[in-house]
């Protein structure tokens, strides 16, 4: 099969691999559509190569049946929770295999992941795609819109809110879609205008340009001078993360998904005067991608409004060197 490997320094390599073979309790997915998320852009811009094949959103049909395996049926439509652990501690339990007390594996992280003809995981891992939903859309909740759909749930967006989202990249402008499917009022923040674009596309009600002026008083401009009842940092930038809790009224609700980086706060004047609440959201338990393609299949969410760009495997530099450009929608790998 062939695989995409990251070689460090933003190159990329389409490697000729041999065919995963599934162990007891193991299926092997035919790749159908891989998504690319931000957090593969860390491997991407390291300077040291990962020996593995990347890709943590995949979607696909079964193909293979391991020993032992029960449920699947060859040709089922799936998604994969890309991260498995042991399956029997407490947080493997309720679906959350990234907690794993006994560490975890993440897909195309270190261990063989999506941007492959086929993936090989244990049964567990899989997830129905339900009828209404693409291959590319079941790429995009495998990671991206499934981490906007648990943070928006965590923040109990409702119709009652103004939520006001930092970064309007593919998480973002997931919880743009969603949000408003919920309900709310949303005010998209980026820096790229293309992305403002898509934002207003989507739904967005607002959209404020960080580089045109104080989102914090812009926020607070759009809504009586309250502030935003929720706010989300889909950006993992120190200066947008520190805007996204001063953005919040009284009372509100913050909630921090994207990755890496620090932030500087003022704990009195920024939470504890203002009786802020502030969340953290990693990704989601399994039986969350089920609940979040439910939503948007029975809500008829136009989830493919977000994908903007579809490639090949042979297009893998291509549509890296696109995505880091930081412009686009969701970008994701479509196999046939
Ligand atoms: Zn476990
Ligand atoms: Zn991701």
């Amino acid at each position: 099969m062939r695989g995409v490997v990251f070689l460090g320094d933003r190159r990329v390599e389409i490697r000729e691999l041999p065919d995963p073979v599934p162990a007891s309790g193991e299926v092997v997915v035919r790749m159908r559509a891989s998504g690319i998320c931000g957090s593969d852009l860390r491997p991407y811009r390291a300077s040291q190569a990962q020996t593995t094949v990347g890709g943590h959103e995949p979607c696909g049909t079964v193909a293979e049946l391991g020993p032992g395996v029960v449920g699947p049926k060859i040709g089922d439509r799936v998604m994969i929770h890309h991260y498995s652990g042991c399956g029997s501690c407490k947080y493997c339990r309720i679906g959350y295999d990234q907690l794993c007390v006994h560490g975890h594996k993440t897909y195309g992280f270190g261990t063989n992941g999506g941007n492959a003809d086929y993936i090989v995981v244990p049964a567990r891992c899989l997830v129905s795609l339900p009828g209404e939903l693409s291959f590319a859309e079941g790429a995009a909740i495998a990671c991206g819109t499934g981490t906007a759909y648990m943070a928006l749930k965590k923040l109990d967006v409702s119709g009652r809110d103004t939520l006001a989202i930092y970064g309007q990249g593919p998480v973002g402008l997931s919880a743009t879609l969603l949000a408003k499917a919920m309900g709310a009022r949303v005010i998209g923040i980026d820096v790229s205008a293309a992305r403002l674009e898509l934002a207003r596309t989507l739904g967005a009600d607002e959209v404020l340009n960080p580089a045109e002026g104080d989102p914090v008083q812009a926020v607070q401009d759009l809504t009586g001078g309250e502030g935003a009842d929720a706010t989300l940092d889909c950006t993992g930038n120190a200066t947008a993360r520190a805007q996204t809790v001063r953005s919040a009224r009284v009372f509100g609700r913050a909630c921090f998904v994207g990755e890496g980086g620090t932030v500087e706060l003022e704990p009195s004047p920024d939470i504890i005067h203002r009786h802020l609440t502030l969340y953290g959201s990693w990704t989601f338990p399994n039986v969350g991608l089920e609940e979040c393609a439910r939503f948007i299949a029975d809500r008829r969410v136009p989830l493919a409004k977000l994908i903007t760009h579809r490639f090949r495997l042979d297009q893998a530099a291509e549509a890296f060197r696109l995505f880091d450009a930081g412009a686009t929608g969701k970008c994701v790998f479509e196999m046939d």
